[in-house]
C-alpha cells in the first residue's frame, strides 16, 4: 500500500520551502526533491531556495496520488469528477508552462466534461503532446502563460 498525503493540509495562499512541505508530511526533504526531479511537482522558477506555490502543490499531489491509483494510457488524464482514467475531449488540450522543466497538460474529460490535468516534463512533453493532440488537429498546441494567482480551483469540490 503506498503512503497517501492529504492536500488539505497545503495552507491557501502561502509558499512552501522543500523544508517545510517535508516537515508538513513527515519525510525526508530528499524525497520532496524526487517529487521535483522525478514525478514533476512544480517550483516557482528561480527561487532560492526553492519555493514552491500552494496551488502548484495541491493540484500537483491530486494528480500525482490519482495518477499512481489509476493506470492512464498514453493518451488519457486522470478524472477526478468521474472518477478514473479518461480520454481527453478533442479541441480542449493545452499545454501551461510552470517553469522551463515543468508543464501542466489540461484537457477536458471526455466523459463528463470535467477538469483534468496532469504534469508533463520538459523531456517528456514531445510525446505528450503528440499523444494528445494528434495532427489531424493543430500540431502544436498552444502554451499559455502560467498564472499562479487564478483563482480557478481544478477541483472545485476541494
Ligand atoms: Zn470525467
Amino acid at each position: 500500500m503506498k503512503r497517501t498525503y492529504d492536500p488539505r493540509r497545503i495552507k491557501r495562499n502561502r509558499s512552501y520551502t522543500v523544508q517545510r512541505l517535508a516537515e508538513l508530511y513527515d519525510v525526508q526533504p530528499n524525497t520532496v526533491r524526487q517529487w521535483i526531479k522525478k514525478h514533476g511537482l512544480p517550483v516557482l522558477e528561480g527561487s532560492y531556495p526553492t519555493l514552491m506555490h500552494w496551488k502548484d502543490i495541491r493540484d500537483w499531489l491530486i494528480a500525482w496520488q490519482a495518477a499512481r491509483k489509476w493506470t492512464c494510457a498514453p493518451d488519457e488524464m486522470s478524472c477526478f469528477s468521474c472518477q478514473g482514467p479518461r480520454k481527453v475531449k478533442a479541441g480542449t488540450f493545452r499545454i501551461e508552462a510552470s517553469n522551463k522543466n515543468t508543464f501542466m497538460l489540461h484537457g477536458q474529460c471526455e466523459t463528463c466534461d470535467g477538469p483534468m490535468n496532469r504534469s508533463s516534463s520538459q523531456a517528456k512533453i514531445g510525446t505528450d503532446r503528440a499523444n494528445f493532440a494528434p495532427i489531424t488537429t493543430p500540431h502544436c498546441a498552444p502554451i499559455i502563460a502560467h498564472n499562479s494567482n487564478a483563482d480557478s480551483p481544478l477541483n472545485p469540490s476541494l
